[in-house]
């Protein structure tokens, strides 16, 4: 399976949905090219669960804020094969913070992972992709919240206001690429159950909002990943411009 397999380039693919999405694509025969920023084992564990499915799998350390470094996460996997579908997931949020209180830097440092990241992955996968770059066609799918229209108020307004425009990236590239073969969709996860919420300083997250979800409690990352490797392959071949809630009513 692993010569012919469409290659899928997930960013942030080492822990959390990136990781779920990584297991969900090899069970479905998808080659995977993963990044991370930091976490090198962690990576290496789940290169080797994707390999245990009978693809090939790699491992990339890229920093989604830096342009080479994208482009490099890229070239691996062109390396791997024809590039098939690209997961832009990498993100991170940022520590509570009431609007009055931020600092420039500090919602300048995420919208370098959380926006332009994703813009420089898109540009790196339509330039591969789509059929007006001589490439196969194929899927995008961004990575985006529930905050994004929820507002996150009191919490982190800046990171719902990146992903809002995480939201509009994908609406526009949609379009931009509709009728050059690639579809382009949008995956709005609720309260997931990772450690996102720690790495923001806010470990018990999940455990205080959880049960006041409308069906009672935090999702998990594989049920963000079906939704993905769904919107993936060719059974979602007419959802483009899509932005699917994976939030349990929230
Ligand atoms: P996570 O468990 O913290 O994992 C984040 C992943 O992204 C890790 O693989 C991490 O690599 C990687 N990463 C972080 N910064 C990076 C950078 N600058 N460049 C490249 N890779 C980077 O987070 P998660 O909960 O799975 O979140 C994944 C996506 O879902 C994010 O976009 C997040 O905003 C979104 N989301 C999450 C939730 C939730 O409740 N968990 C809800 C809504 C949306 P290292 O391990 O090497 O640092």
């Amino acid at each position: 399976m692993s010569r012919t397999s469409p290659v899928l380039l997930v960013t942030g693919g080492s822990r959390g949905i990136g990781a779920a999405v990584v297991t969900r694509a090899a069970a479905a025969g998808w080659s995977v090219c993963l990044t991370y920023r930091g976490d090198a084992p962690a990576a290496d564990t789940v290169v080797a669960a994707a390999r245990r499915a009978g693809v090939e799998a790699t491992a990339v350390r890229a920093d989604v804020a830096v342009e080479a470094d994208v482009e490099t996460a890229f070239a691996a996997a062109d390396a791997m094969g024809p590039l098939g579908g690209v997961v832009v997931n990498a993100g991170v949020v940022v520590p509570k913070s009431r609007v009055d209180a931020m600092s420039a830097r500090r919602v300048s440092e995420m919208l370098a992972v959380n926006v332009v990241g994703a813009v420089v992955s898109c540009r790196e996968a339509v330039r591969r992709l789509s059929t007006a770059h001589g490439g196969p066609g194929g899927s995008i799918v961004l990575v985006s919240s529930a905050a994004s229209r929820l507002g996150s108020a009191g919490e982190y307004v800046d990171y719902a206001a990146s992903k809002a425009a995480v939201d509009t990236l994908g609406l526009g590239l949609a379009k931009e690429v509709a009728d050059e073969g690639v579809r382009v969709n949008v995956v709005r996860p609720g309260i997931i159950d990772t450690e996102l919420h720690a790495s923001g300083g806010q470990p018990d997250r999940v455990a205080r909002i959880g049960p006041a979800v409308p069906v009672g409690r935090a999702g998990a990352a594989d049920e963000v990943a079906a939704a993905v490797v769904w919107l993936l392959g060719d059974e979602a071949s007419y959802c483009t411009g899509s932005v699917l809630d994976v939030a349990g009513g929230r």
